[in-house]
């Protein structure tokens, strides 16, 4: 597997070199919107420290970015009155992974409703808008 490249783009993000919509921030994690949304509130969550995925990911990396990941998969359910909620996680190009540092997809889901295909940017007022409603659900 390669190393770890410290200029993927979530590095860049939590280096605060290229903006995001950050809705959960600690001291181990972040969680972000995704630009791509495939549900509405679709957002991203990573661990502030380096590791490509769940290949190289520590344990402690997994268990801090899995119990942020749980916390925003009920903000989001809470914010958007959701039916469910789906988490996804790729690993390694052929895995799907085109973003090479650990991180969860949580996406809101409802009946009857499916995910947008993938690769379509969204509007980023409506991405702020669905920001501030899971920000306002996380208080
Ligand atoms: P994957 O590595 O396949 O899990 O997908 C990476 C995800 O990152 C996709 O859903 C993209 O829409 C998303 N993404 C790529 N660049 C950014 C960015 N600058 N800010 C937020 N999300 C991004």
């Amino acid at each position: 597997m390669a190393a770890y490249d410290p200029d993927n783009i979530f590095a860049k993000i939590l280096r605060g070199e290229i903006p995001s919509t950050r809705v959960y921030e600690d001291d181990d994690t972040l969680a972000f919107m995704d630009i791509m949304p495939r549900s509405d509130g679709h957002l991203l969550v990573i661990p502030k420290t380096p590791c490509r995925n769940l290949l190289d990911a520590t344990p402690e990396q997994l268990a801090v970015v899995m119990s942020t990941t749980q916390k925003l998969a009920k903000a989001v359910v809470k914010a958007f009155n959701a039916d469910g909620v789906t988490v996804q996680q790729f690993n390694e190009a052929a895995g799907g992974q085109e973003v090479f540092h650990l991180h969860f997809h949580v996406l809101p889901r409802f009946e009857g409703v499916s995910l947008r295909a993938p690769g379509q940017m969204g509007d980023f007022d409506l991405i702020a808008q669905h920001a501030e409603k899971i920000k306002a659900s996380l208080a």
